[in-house]
């Protein structure tokens, strides 16, 4: 669609822009650790592709991260595939479709893993912290809190769609790509 289409060097700023919480947070740990784990690889990497990216930006942009950490060699023998995999380049050739909410909020992020919902998975210090970077204050903060105790993990992230872009959200955010979607809407009208 006409706001789905991100580049390489746009990449770090619409992320800081547009991205939901659940998605920032696995943008900047592979910014700062070079690696993510099979779950968030998955999370991440399917949400960008909804975003826009194309198959080689991405390739690109995992490369540039990984080899960081890791050779060239290696990254295209072990990572390449499953990135090519996930556009439907390979195996069953399946175009696998970014998660929903409710996929995310239901996966069990072990140690070490960067996946999951914020709203449902991090500390409450660490969720506090977090929305502060995105801005919010500390009436805006106590809403958010709120829906998080009464579990009401995508309310919270409605809630804080609506503090960041000063707008009401009726539909309610139910997937990344649709919070992504609204967001660029407010930012480019
Ligand atoms: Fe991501 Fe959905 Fe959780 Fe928001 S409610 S942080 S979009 S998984």
């Amino acid at each position: 669609n006409e706001y789905a289409d991100i580049s390489l060097k746009d990449i770090d700023q619409v992320s800081k822009s547009s991205f939901p919480l659940c998605m920032r947070h696995l943008f900047e740990k592979l910014r700062e650790d070079h690696h993510l784990k099979h779950g968030g690889r998955m999370q991440l990497g399917l949400f960008l592709k909804g975003v826009g990216l194309k198959l080689d930006d991405a390739l690109a942009f995992w490369r540039a991260e990984f080899t960081k950490k890791v050779g060239a060699e290696k990254f295209d023998k072990e990572y390449a595939y499953s990135i090519r995999h996930n556009y439907g380049k390979e195996g069953k050739r399946t175009d696998y479709t970014p998660y929903a909410c409710q996929k995310i909020i239901s996966s069990a992020p072990g140690v070490g893993d960067h996946h999951g919902c914020p709203y449902r998975h991090f500390s409450e210090d660490n969720l506090r912290a977090a929305l502060g970077r995105m801005g919010l204050s500390s009436r805006g903060m106590e809403d958010v809190m709120d829906k998080v105790r009464n579990k009401h993990y995508q309310l919270a992230c409605t809630l804080t769609f609506e503090a960041v872009y000063g707008t009401s959200c009726d539909a309610g955010i139910n997937h990344p790509n649709q919070y992504f979607e609204e967001s660029q809407k407010i930012l480019k009208s």
